[in-house]
This record gives C-alpha cells, sequence and structure tokens, in this order.
C-alpha cells in the first residue's frame, strides 16, 4: 500500500497559528507531527502535535469535549503508545481532523486557542513513547563500504550486505530525547601502538551517527511475519536519531558478536514523530541497484515497495563546539546527505525484521543504520569523515585528518562542550516544505 496524497497536504493551506505560515518552518499545517510534552511551569507529560512554533495539547482538546470521541482515550495516555496503535483509518480521520481544527478559523479549537496552545519554547519535551526494544540497521551501502574499507582495505563490503538487511538488537533502556546530554563513556580500549593489552578508561574516540528512526504503529503477534506487501502500514512514523558511537571501545569489541557497550551508552532521537501520513507526498523509489547486484529475495521485494518504498529526506549534521558558542560563531555543517541513498527501504527493514516470526511491538524503534552518500560531504558520521586526506594534514602517528573548525579548532573526534544537531526536511515541487525539528546532544566532558 501507499499512504495517499489528499487535501491536508495541498500546498495553499494554511494555519491561523501564523508561525506555521512562514516559509522555513518545520511544522506548517501539512506536517502535524506528534510529541509528548510537559509544561515548564509543571504538570504530567501528555500527547500533543506540532504546528508552527506551538504545541497543540490533545489531553486539552480531550477534555473540552473538542476531540472526537473515539480518541479521547489515546489522548489521556501520557504517550504517544495508544495513538501509534490505531488503525490506519483512524489514523487518518486523526490527521484530518487536526487539519480542519488548525485551518477553520472559526473551528471551536481556534476558539479556545488560549487554553490548548503552548509555546514549544515553555515545555520539555520527552520520548513519544516507553521504547520496549530498539534495533539498529545498516542500510547506507556507502557507509558499509567506507567503514568496510577501514576494517579490510581488500574486501569492503561483506559478500551477504545486498541479500540481507544488517542489524543488531540495540539497548531501548539509553534511548533518549533530544537535548539530554552526552556523558563519554569509559569501557575498555584496544592495546595502543607499544601496548602488550587493552586499559579501561573514558573513550577517545566518540563519534556520532546521523540515522532516521522509525517507530512501528501496530505489530505482529509472535510467530507471524509482516509481508512485505503490509510493512507501510505497520510504520507509525519517523524521526532523526544519533546513534553515539565509542569508536576505539568498538572496534576492540565488535568481533564476533557486533556492536555492544560501544553504542549502547546512548542513542538520541528528535521529539517528533512525522507520520507516514505527512510523509506521503515526499515517497521515492528505492535504491535503483546497477546490473551487477542481485536483486532482493521474493520476501523482500514488492512492485509498490520498489515505486515508493524510499523517502526523499534531505538530513544534515550540525556542529557547534563551546568555543563557537562563546564567540558568537554559528553551528558549522559538517554534512548534508539524502535517505534516497539507502540500500535497503524502511519496508525491507520491518520485514526483515519479522521474517523469522519475531513480534514486533507499537512503540519499537528501528534506526536505518549512518545514513551516509556517495559524496565525501554526505557522509554520516565523523569516522568516514576525518578518514582520509581531504580535509587538512594527517594526525602524526595515523591515517585520521581532522575536520577544521571556523574557530581554527581541529576535530577528528568528538571533544567535551561539543553539541551534534542533526536536521531534516522534505521538500518537492507543488508542495510545503516540511521538517523533522532537532536531534541535539551536548557531550559533557
Ligand atoms: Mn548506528
Amino acid at each position: 500500500m501507499t499512504y495517499p496524497i489528499d487535501q491536508t497536504h495541498a500546498v495553499e493551506l494554511t494555519s491561523w497559528v501564523e508561525a506555521a505560515n512562514l516559509p522555513d518552518s518545520d511544522f506548517p499545517i501539512q506536517n502535524l507531527p506528534f510529541c509528548v510534552f510537559q509544561r515548564n511551569d509543571g504538570g504530567d507529560s501528555r500527547p500533543g502535535v506540532a504546528i508552527g512554533d506551538q504545541i497543540l495539547d490533545l489531553r486539552r482538546c480531550a477534555e473540552g469535549s473538542l476531540l472526537p470521541p473515539e480518541f479521547v482515550p489515546a489522548a489521556r495516555l501520557g504517550d504517544l503508545s495508544a495513538i501509534m496503535q490505531l488503525s490506519l483509518s483512524q489514523r487518518r480521520a486523526l490527521r484530518h481532523w487536526l487539519s480542519d481544527a488548525l485551518s477553520d478559523l472559526d473551528s471551536a479549537v481556534a476558539e479556545a486557542r488560549e487554553n490548548l496552545l503552548v509555546a514549544q519554547s515553555s515545555v520539555k519535551l520527552l520520548l513519544p513513547c516507553r521504547v520496549g526494544n530498539y534495533t539498529d540497521f545498516y542500510a547506507s551501502i556507502y557507509h558499509a563500504t567506507n567503514v568496510g574499507s577501514m576494517l579490510r582495505p581488500d574486501n569492503p563490503l561483506l559478500p551477504n550486505y545486498k541479500h540481507i538487511p544488517i542489524g543488531y538488537h540495540g539497548r531501548a533502556s539509553s534511548v533518549v530525547a533530544s537535548g539530554t546530554p552526552c556523558h563519554r563513556p569509559t569501557g575498555q580500549l584496544p592495546p595502543g601502538e607499544g601496548e602488550s593489552g587493552p586499559g579501561f578508561g573514558p573513550c577517545k574516540n566518540l563519534d556520532y551517527e546521523l540515522e532516521v528512526g522509525m517507530f512501528v504503529g501496530r505489530g505482529n503477534e509472535l510467530g507471524e511475519t509482516i509481508p512485505i506487501a503490509r510493512a507501510e502500514e505497520r510504520l507509525f512514523g519517523l524521526c532523526l536519531l544519533n546513534d553515539w558511537s565509542a569508536r576505539d571501545m568498538q572496534r576492540w569489541e565488535y568481533q564476533p558478536l557486533g556492536p555492544f557497550l560501544a553504542k549502547s551508552f546512548l542513542t538520541t532521537i528528535s521529539p517528533f514523530v512525522v507520520t507516514m501520513e505527512a510523509l506521503a507526498p515526499f515517497r521515492a523509489p528505492a535504491f535503483v541497484r546497477t546490473d551487477g547486484d542481485p536483486q532482493p529475495l521474493d520476501y523482500l521485494r514488492d512492485a509498490t515497495n520498489q515505486q515508493a518504498g524510499g523517502v526523499d529526506l534531505r538530513l544534515e549534521v550540525y556542529l557547534d563546539t563551546e568555543q563557537m558558542r562563546r564567540e558568537g560563531v554559528a553551528a558549522e555543517r559538517l554534512s548534508s546527505g539524502s535517505m534516497q541513498s539507502m540500500y535497503w527501504t524502511i519496508g525491507q527493514m520491518l520485514t526483515h525484521h519479522s521474517s523469522n516470526g519475531c513480534n514486533m511491538q507499537t512503540g519499537d524503534l528501528l534506526g536505518t543504520g549512518t545514513v551516509s552518500g556517495p559524496e565525501r560531504n554526505s557522509r554520516g558520521c565523523l569516522l568516514e569523515l576525518t578518514w582520509d586526506g581531504e580535509f587538512g594534514a594527517p594526525v602524526p602517528g595515523s591515517q585520521r585528518t581532522p575536520l577544521s573548525l571556523p574557530t581554527g579548532e581541529k576535530r577528528v573526534f568528538l571533544a567535551a562542550g561539543d553539541r551534534v544537531i542533526l536536521r531534516g526536511s522534505c521538500e518537492r515541487e507543488g508542495f510545503r516544505r516540511i521538517g523533522f525539528g532537532e536531534c541535539a546532544g551536548t557531550v559533557t566532558n
């Protein structure tokens, strides 16, 4: 199936929330992403919808008898789990209600706006739901090839890569919302030059990974599978995801079972979930495989998924150091890429995950893996960006070359005070641009 483009996507639609109509707003009325928030002056956590620089308080819409009754139980919860569980037709009905309520100046919501809207600047944005399970994939062939080249110069891409979406089970308890500080992890570090064994201490090669997160809507029963033709309808929406990575710890521990403590210390996501419905105008063909590449096995192949399983989502990484903030220097863009460089679609990842009968559950989070494209400036982590000679003189005793920042500072990996900011947006001729907000975190030490 595909999500329909309808009147909620019409480019001429505007909101009575004026800030939503500004051309650079991430949250015009065509977007309507869900979030969970708490007012700074107290109160409990509750579901909301971002519109311009405001949030529509769905709990208060329910209390004021403005929300259609079928959505009232979901709005009374402290997170999005019940909204994620709605049927496709309910999700669509809720989107249409929101679109009408926020565009029609005479709507009951517009009349009660003082009570129903809260400025985004005066709330704390929380995780969208309790993440039961978190899985991270490896779906960019450019990232896999780059990383493989560093580890195995003669054999960068392992032979299974083009057949099977590679992933590992991550740690759900350390998934946090944007703004949470990143404490540098400690762990076993590989033996340095002239050292006979590993040491234990703070990670020296702290990195970020630019990724997209997917939230599962309705899951599947244990023992059942999600056919590729039904995968899209099981997805609820997307967010930005930073898979913080301790590269030195990773290098030492990853064989034979894959990443463990190098990843599990922290994963940051953006607080707004952009729904599959909102993304409808921005769907794109799956990765075009060249002649020599194998076609996906039948269980991962579907005509609709091949035609529209991709997402035309632009992604950017910005870095802001303590010195840059002190000197008033704007955050520096480190890379800019597209989700269309992913070798596997989000539907293929979900279908593969459930292909053994593993039960996917509402609120499960799936990361795409680092989104890197073919160009040098579309590499989605420092491991790739500082790897070869393009950015300056090599670090003595290492093959790595640092990035130069406007302050004259250099970075090979992250330093104390560095703030990493991920941004994403979808644009298409004839449609309103929609954005994902920010996924940000500052390294504390
Ligand atoms: Mn990752």
